[in-house]
């Protein structure tokens, strides 16, 4: 099975972060924030991606790998807009402890509408929303198929280990 078209349509929308992502004309599957997916991750959002333009609805990823640096100037953003590193860690975690620096987290849009598709189908494809308050942040999280976990109210809920959004 050829996965590249589908590659080359993930769109991505970068925000924040031109330093690291400054490879805009690279396609898709060559770009960091993709390449350095988990594998498995990855082809489960292609799958998705391209069941979900069937449907009519466009499926993107509008953050996947990031750096830790990326991730600091992200917390560091955060902490400006919501006052308090307790408060900016309900929505963006540390360097050390988000799925997005391990390649194991992916944001979806570009839109609403996204999120939605994928919040009803994701599990198919083992994709799970795992916060609460982000429906655009999907990880695996189950087999294609199977259930997904109860989503944690945000991800300072995930206090340790390898992947908190
Ligand atoms: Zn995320």
């Amino acid at each position: 099975m050829n996965l590249f078209p589908v590659l080359l349509a993930l769109t991505l929308t970068i925000t924040g972060c031109s330093g690291s992502e400054a490879a805009d004309d690279l396609p898709a599957a060559k770009r960091p924030t993709i390449a350095h997916l988990d594998p498995d991750l990855r082809a489960a959002v292609v799958d998705a991606a391209a069941d979900a333009r069937a449907d009519g609805v466009r499926v993107s990823v509008t953050s996947g790998w990031r750096s830790k640096a990326h991730q600091e100037r992200l917390l560091e953003d955060a902490v400006q807009k919501y006052g308090s590193v307790s408060a900016a860690l309900h929505w963006v975690s540390t360097p050390d402890t988000s799925a997005h620096v391990t390649g194991d987290a992916v944001d979806i849009g570009p839109n609403r509408e996204a999120d939605a598709w994928l919040s009803e189908h994701g599990s198919a494809y083992g994709l799970c929303q795992t916060f609460a308050n982000e429906p655009w942040h999907f990880e695996l999280a189950t087999d294609p198929g199977g259930d997904c976990p109860e989503m944690l109210p945000d991800s300072s809920y995930r206090e340790s280990g390898p992947s908190a959004g």
